[in-house]
């Protein structure tokens, strides 16, 4: 029987451990609770939720709603145990944390091919790892300090980054072109960014609208802790009203086509992916609350009806450059035999963190049982996110949550409604296709 390890009995350290053991798998769990927690952990339980309750939309015209499909489809623990325990949530899916974190720790501690080791694991080197046939990290954002440095010995150098510092994304077709332009500083034929200018009292406004708008509050681990380089937005705002306007919001080197002016500020929108269907807010890293980065960004010219496909936040995170860690099976270049699954790979979110787990957990265990399974192709909720985990190698890389721009655009421009239904009909299709082929059909 092949026996791997687990570090960390999060959300993907449990999906995985589920395909590992369901597939004939010998696997020791490794948990450092209780014996010692993270800032943000406080139950003794597996799968903790450490903030939400929520799993956020279901149906397939969210990509997280996609994403649910796909892992109930592949049998995910994770998914079972959110049915079982689902509180009403209008069209979301919320549990009742309790009962999720019981009902999971129940059905892993009681799998005949799981043992459950209640220890902290500090080293790649610790005795415990040597003689497995694969040892999973699962260690979570807020992985123990002592494993994330032997972790960041082992991938090298820098790699292993300690904050989120996380912009909005916006679907690129919600954008009113009749206002914002393309061009780069001083070059105005470029079409890399897209520009929303801003007259005199749309900034201040707008200025005035971040010092008043609801923050998040800061936990007591998460004070002090931003990098100067990725200062919150509204933090700049209250160094100064024109604090901004010289920063990030800068106006140099650009005329608005529509006037023939240069702009007072300029707010950038940066292409997200190559299909050019999302746009990152240029230095929009924020602590606003969510309803409230919705109304605020919306008040920039250009924006009045953004579709926000990703909302910005900031707090401590562990995670790899995936695309320089960690090969196409989420094994780390630099350790064979050790993979990476959960938020530490560069997913962001509770259900793609289980999500990543479960797609490790499951071919691995076909990989230690002499098959090889195809990744998800990108259309799919599933592939688009382990997609964004193999983007071309990029000092920028960052989190990301499930969302529609991580998949191939689609051929035709249709309305926002509509696009969302073909992006999800496409999905449904290429999934069925994918686990019929893969042979993975239940
Ligand atoms: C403060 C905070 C709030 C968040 N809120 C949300 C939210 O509301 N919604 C959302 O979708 N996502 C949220 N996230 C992001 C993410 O979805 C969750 O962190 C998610 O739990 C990640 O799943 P995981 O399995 O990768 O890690 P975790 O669920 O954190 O699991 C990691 C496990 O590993 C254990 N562990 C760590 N180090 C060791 C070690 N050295 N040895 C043994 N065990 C170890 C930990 O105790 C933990 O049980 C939040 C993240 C943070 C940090």
């Amino acid at each position: 029987m092949a026996e791997v390890a687990i570090i960390g009995g999060g959300l993907a350290g449990c999906d995985a451990a589920w395909q590992l053991a369901q597939a004939g798998i010998s696997v020791t769990l490794y948990e450092m609770k209780p014996e010692k927690r993270s800032e943000a952990h406080t139950e003794d339980g597996l799968a903790e939720l450490v903030c939400s309750n929520s799993f956020r939309a279901t149906g397939p015209a969210a990509a997280i709603g996609l994403l649910k499909e796909e892992m109930e489809a592949l049998g995910s623990l994770v998914m079972e145990a959110a049915f079982a325990t689902q509180v009403p949530a209008g069209g979301a899916l919320a549990v009742d944390r309790a009962l999720f974190s019981e009902y999971i720790t129940g059905k892993i501690e009681s799998h005949e091919n799981i043992t459950v080791v209640r220890k902290e694991i500090t080293s790649l080197d610790a005795e415990e790892l040597s003689g497995r046939d694969a040892v999973i990290i699962a260690a979570g954002p807020l992985a123990g300090v002592d494993l994330t440095e032997s972790l960041m010995q082992t991938v090298g150098d820098a790699r292993l980054y300690f904050y989120d510092a996380i912009a909005p994304i916006i679907s690129a077709d919600s954008v009113d072109y009749s206002k914002a332009f393309w061009g780069s500083r001083w070059k105005p034929e470029d079409d890399d960014y897209l520009n929303c200018p801003m007259d005199e009292d749309e900034y201040k406004a707008f200025v005035q609208a971040l010092l008043d708008g609801e923050k998040v509050k800061p936990r007591e681990f998460e004070k002090e802790k931003h990098f100067e380089a990725c200062l919150p937005v509204e933090a700049m705002a209250e160094r100064g009203e024109m604090t901004l306007a010289f920063g990030p919001l800068k106006p140099v080197g650009f005329t608005d086509p529509n006037t023939g002016e240069r702009p007072f500020a300029i707010v950038q929108l940066r292409l997200e992916n190559k299909d050019r269907t999302a746009f990152n807010l240029v230095g929009f890293q924020t602590k606003l609350k969510y309803p409230e980065q919705k109304r605020i960004f919306r008040m920039i010219p250009g924006l009045e009806n953004a579709e926000f496909l990703r909302l910005g936040s900031i707090h401590r995170n562990t995670y790899v450059n995936a695309p320089q860690a960690l090969d196409e099976t989420l094994q780390l270049r630099k350790r064979p035999g050790f993979y990476l699954a959960g938020q530490i790979t560069g997913v962001e979110g509770y259900l793609e963190s289980a999500a990543c787990g479960l797609w490790l957990g499951l071919s691995l265990a076909h990989r230690l049982n002499g098959r090889e399974v195809a990744v998800p192709p990108r259309e799919t909720a599933l592939g688009a996110l382990l997609g964004h985990l193999r983007t071309e190698p990029d000092k920028e890389f960052q989190p990301s949550n499930v969302n529609f721009g991580l998949m191939p655009g689609l051929e035709k421009k249709m309305k926002k409604k509509l696009r969302k239904e073909a992006y999800g009909i496409r999905a449904q299709e290429v999934f069925a296709a994918w686990i019929g082929e893969a042979g993975l059909k239940g």
